[in-house]
């Protein structure tokens, strides 16, 4: 269809911001944040070209200051789920054969939009939503969507050149269809990058998308939709819809052209959505594409060589920056008797250290946890591990509700290696630190494979290259990004292409060509220029 092969720009990875004090960019997320804080948005369900108000709302509250309303989104019946998917099929005529340059084009400018003037807006929402400090705001909501886009445009003109060679007299060609029918997008609370970008991509490769947000995520979600709908992404290719989740991925699952999943949050969910999906199969037009990516329960292992401050710095960030609430943060270490004291002590130094507070004051590197159910979830371990004798709470152990849910992050020391803050997901600022003997290194190798159901990411500190060999090898299934004197989070799109498998997903690496090649359909063009008339080959002859 395109008059060109073109060249899309190269992606490079979005600059961060310092937003240092008296910076412009500083001033301009403050006052942002101040108009949202206290305005009062609206949010409703975009489905094609309309915007549905249900009038049936649920408030959005900043979650450390939960009694402070900043808006209301409207919930979703059953017939716009149906409604959603109406206008996906209905929007998917015009998308679907919409030449990829434009596509590309659309997404690009949503990139550019994020970069410059919705900068501020998305990070001040994020602020807001998911309660992240600025720092954090910024390399999720703007830089890791922004690079996101870009590089997904890149990925996807590779994929588009990808083709098969042609033997004399014919030509093969590949065309990389979106998949026949839409696509169901499931986000979760704690990326507003992963909440863009699971719609985005699919809807890059053209396909069409029923997109439920995390109930915690509305308010950035907003935010969002404005992007898309300012870069040019068509009415009814993504439909935001927010509601019950079971109500709503009954009715989406219902379709028989439900043709995939894109996505990301707790293990049990998704393995109940998949365990729905089977129950289905014979009613759907195609095998769905079901991509997921799951809980964690990320280790840090240092070896006796290990460099203390570099150790305990990578807990410190690694476990608590996001109140531990990213997929990837450390959340069980290994720590060798003969350095385990002083990794310690420089942690503590460290948490002692944090302030916490709203992320509006910016001097605060520790903010709340999502909503009242984590909070309870978590206070419910500290006391237990207060309890057990088997655990020692070594800093931290605080929490208060009364103004936001905010608990204090936690060190839980611990004798036993399997004790339950070690193998069950917190998604929260506890860690749990099990110290084993130097000359047990082998052995606690085989404890940190054995102990969890999750294989997402991990690290491995060490000054000895012998040791990183032999925990590389050691650990290789139970990690999807393992990192080798850094900390377990922090993946960049394009450096480290993020996803883990056993319990942990399917694998399919958010930002890189593997993900989207799940959202298309290759279709092998054979074309013979001079055709045979004669069924007789040489060999049947007389
Ligand atoms: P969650 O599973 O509670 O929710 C995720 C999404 O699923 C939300 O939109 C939610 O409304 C929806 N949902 C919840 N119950 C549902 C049901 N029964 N049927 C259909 N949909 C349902 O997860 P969360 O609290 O938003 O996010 C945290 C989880 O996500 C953690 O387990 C974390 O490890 C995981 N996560 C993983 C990655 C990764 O890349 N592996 C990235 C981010 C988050």
């Amino acid at each position: 269809m395109g008059k060109g092969f073109f060249q899309v720009p190269v992606a490079v990875n979005e600059p961060v911001k310092g937003y240092a004090p008296g910076s412009p960019e500083r001033e301009a997320v403050l006052k942002q944040y101040k108009a949202y804080f206290n305005g009062s948005v609206d949010v409703p369900l975009y489905i094609g070209s309309e915007e549905i108000r249900t009038g049936t709302t649920q408030n959005m509250t900043p979650p450390h200051d939960h009694q402070h309303v900043v808006g209301q989104y409207h919930l979703a019946e059953k017939k716009h789920a149906e409604q959603a998917i109406a206008s996906c099929l209905e929007a998917r005529k015009a998308w679907s054969q919409m030449p990829w340059e434009q596509r590309a084009a659309i997404f690009l400018r949503a990139a550019e939009l994020l970069a410059g003037p919705y900068r501020a807006k998305i990070n001040a929402a994020t602020m807001i939503a998911q309660s992240k400090t600025i720092h954090q705001a910024e390399i999720d909501a703007a830089c890791e969507l922004i690079d996101f886009l870009r590089f997904n445009v890149e990925y996807m003109s590779q994929i588009y050149t990808e083709q098969p060679d042609s033997s004399e007299g014919i030509w093969n060609r590949v065309e990389y269809r979106p998949l026949e029918g839409f696509v169901y997008a499931i986000t979760p609370f704690n990326f507003t990058a992963i909440a863009a970008n699971l719609p985005a991509s699919a809807a890059m490769m053209g396909n069409v998308v029923v997109w439920k947000p995390s109930d915690s995520q509305v308010f950035s979600a907003k935010v969002i939709m404005d992007v898309f709908k300012e870069a040019g992404v068509p009415d009814g290719v993504i439909n935001l819809v927010c509601g019950d989740p079971v109500m709503i991925t009954e009715t989406v699952l219902a379709s028989p052209d439900f043709s995939g999943l894109h996505f990301t949050g707790s293990t049990f969910v998704f393995k109940e959505i998949w365990k729905k999906i089977g129950k289905n199969i014979h009613n759907y037009k195609t095998y769905p594409r079901i991509v997921g990516e799951t809980g964690g329960k990320d280790f840090i292992i240092a070896h006796p060589s290990a460099n203390s401050k570099q150790v305990a710095t990578g807990i410190t960030r690694g476990a608590f920056e996001f109140q531990g609430q990213k997929c990837s943060a450390a959340s069980r270490v290994y720590l060798p008797e003969s350095i385990a004291d002083e990794v310690l002590g420089y942690v503590r130094e460290d948490v002692k250290s944090f302030k916490m507070g709203s992320p509006e004051d910016m001097s605060n590197f520790i903010t709340a946890v999502i909503h009242e159910g984590s909070f309870d979830k978590l206070a419910k371990y500290i006391d237990q591990a207060k309890a057990d004798a088997d655990a020692d709470i070594i800093v931290g152990g605080g929490y208060d509700k009364s103004k936001g849910y905010f608990i204090e992050p936690t060190v839980i020391l611990t004798k036993d290696p399997k004790y339950t803050t070690m193998c069950t997901e917190l998604f929260g600022p506890v860690v749990t630190v099990y110290v084993y003997k130097d000359k047990d290194w082998a052995d606690t190798l085989k404890l940190v494979d054995g102990t969890s159901e999750y294989a997402l990411t991990g690290a491995v500190f060490s000054t000895d290259r012998y040791a990183v060999t032999e925990a590389t090898k050691a650990l290789e299934n139970c990690a999807g990004n393992f990192y080798v004197n850094d900390k377990p989070t922090g993946a960049v799109v394009g450096q480290q292409p993020f996803g883990g498998a056993r319990a942990s997903g399917t694998n399919d690496k958010a930002g890189s060509a593997q993900n989207l090649l799940r959202w298309v359909s290759p279709r092998l063009i054979k074309e013979t220029f001079v055709s045979p008339e004669d069924y007789r080959y040489p060999f049947l002859g007389e």
